[in-house]
């Protein structure tokens, strides 16, 4: 299964896509991890990609497509995998369907991942992340078992810069204008699928693999 997972920043796509990921053994690709990654090494796109980052702006096309490029090519031809953050932009759309042409692996869905306003902001504000392995947390609905301290690896967990209120503002304006036309350009495809996710992680899980199995 090759998907694609579209919603507003603070909808659960990494939550949900990590919890798919393990029940079908789909790779888990999100770009906001790679470039998170990239800043902590310190690389030269992780020194351009951070100051877009820490604004809530969309890092330049270039430097996010050739690294998903460079993931999509590293994975064997039969294994499937969720797309988490890419694409974001009617741009990125269509340098994928132009990739995913020319590998030869056409998507089998996409899907849109849906809540409130008002809970987008709530889980946004409460969210942790583990700076070491990324792991994502949140402080009403799963919160970590010790405080502070990541369940997998023991990292130190951190609330993203990203993830502060002026910032998160920004975030949903850039998705408003940049990203929610993929809506349209998917459902034109035939390839939208809608899951309400305003609840447990576990329960939009339900939901999507009922919907997926249709
Ligand atoms: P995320 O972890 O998906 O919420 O992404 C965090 C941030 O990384 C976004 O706000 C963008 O600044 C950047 N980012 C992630 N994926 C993309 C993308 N496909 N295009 C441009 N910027 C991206």
């Amino acid at each position: 299964m090759r998907l694609i997972f579209l919603g507003a920043p603070g909808a659960g796509k990494g939550t949900l896509a990590e919890l798919l990921a393990k029940e079908e053994n789909l790779a888990h690709i999100s770009t906001g991890s790679m470039l998170r990654e990239q800043i902590r090494e310190g690389t030269n796109l992780g020194k351009e990609a951070k100051g877009y980052m820490d604004s809530g702006q969309l890092v330049p096309a270039e430097l996010v497509s050739s690294i998903l490029a460079d993931s999509l090519k590293s994975l064997a031809k039969d294994q499937g995998y969720i797309l988490d953050g890419y694409p974001r932009s009617l741009e990125q759309a269509e340098y994928l369907d132009k990739l995913l042409e020319d590998l030869n692996t056409p998507l089998d869905a996409v899907v849109q991942v849906e809540i409130s306003n008002e809970v987008i902001i709530d889980r946004l504000s409460s969210r942790l992340t583990c700076e070491s392995c990324s792991s994502v947390y949140n402080l009403k609905q799963n919160p970590p078992k010790v405080e502070g301290v990541c369940d997998k690896c023991g990292g130190k967990l951190i609330q993203r810069d990203d993830d502060k209120a002026e910032v998160i503002k920004q975030r949903l304006e850039v998705y408003e204008i940049n990203t929610k036309p993929l809506i349209d350009y998917y459902k034109n495809k035939d390839l939208l699928v809608t899951v309400d996710n305003s609840g447990s992680p576990q329960a939009g899980l339900a939901k999507l693999l009922e919907v997926l199995k249709k």
